[in-house]
């Protein structure tokens, strides 16, 4: 099957399994970050507003376990694609290795490790070293990591955005995500109740894989780009 050719408008909507093979940490379950470090204390507003060095510490240690991840084929065939057609990307992902693979219409859900903000006046930074180029806003105030905290809210304009690209999308295709943190895990709805053509990549079943029309169980990295074919 080569779906390259028989649609126009695309939406790939990424989650942790697809920068799996480009080893990135995963966050729960086994050798999962929450497992070994308490969300409370480094990863919530509460925490950030008790002591922001602290958090932001934790953060850099965080970016540093990505820093040197590369794309793997399933980003790099996303990104190629992006050259000959309406490509866009809702990702849950963090880590910014859509970006690096080169795809430029990327909708970032939870936000990304390699953006700061101020809540104070309102920049946004970008910083993509390994350490911060600084923890402090030119106006004075801590910058915060823009990324989704336990206990925050989706950017709303964020999630409009997602929203409208995948209501108007013809083909939908879900990689590596179980659909377990909400309210992501409400996006492909959208894309089952329109007129797109529905698939999901993963390893394994979800409880979502009989709601699309087609489903490919194995790696990212290898069945994404069998599916999409370049001349
Ligand atoms: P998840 O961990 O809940 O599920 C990952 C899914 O990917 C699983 O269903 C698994 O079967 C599948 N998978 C694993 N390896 C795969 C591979 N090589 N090919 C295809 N599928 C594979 O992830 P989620 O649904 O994205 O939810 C986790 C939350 O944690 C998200 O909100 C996300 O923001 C965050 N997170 C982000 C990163 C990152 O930025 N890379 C990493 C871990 C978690």
């Amino acid at each position: 099957m080569n779906y390259a050719n028989q649609f126009d408008s695309i939406v790939f909507f990424t989650g942790a399994g697809i920068s799996a093979e480009s080893n990135v940490p995963t966050y729960r379950g086994k050798g999962g970050i929450w497992e070994k470090y308490d969300w409370q204390s480094l990863a919530c507003q509460r925490a950030f507003d008790q002591n922001p060095e602290r958090v932001l510490e934790f953060h850099e240690f965080r970016r540093s376990l990505v820093y040197n991840c590369k794309p793997n084929p399933a980003h790099n065939t996303i990104s190629q694609l992006e050259q000959t057609k309406a490509v866009f990307v809702v990702t849950q992902n963090i880590d910014g290795l859509h970006q690096k693979a080169g795809s430029g219409n990327v909708v970032e859900l939870h936000g990304s490790l390699w953006r700061l903000r101020c809540d104070y006046c309102g920049r946004q930074i970008e910083d993509l070293n390994r350490k911060y180029r600084s923890k402090k806003c030119a106006c004075g105030q801590w910058l915060r990591p823009a990324i989704t905290w336990f206990e925050d809210s989706l950017e709303s304009g964020v999630f409009a955005q997602a929203h409208s690209l995948i209501e108007s999308c013809d083909l939908f295709i879900s990689i590596g995500t179980s659909g377990s943190v909400w309210p992501a895990a409400g996006l492909p709805q959208i894309a089952f109740d329109g007129k797109a053509h529905c698939i999901e990549l993963n390893l394994e079943k979800t409880e979502y894989s009989p709601m699309y029309n087609e489903t490919y169980f194995g790696l990212a990295g290898t069945i994404l780009p069998s599916l999409f074919q370049f001349k």
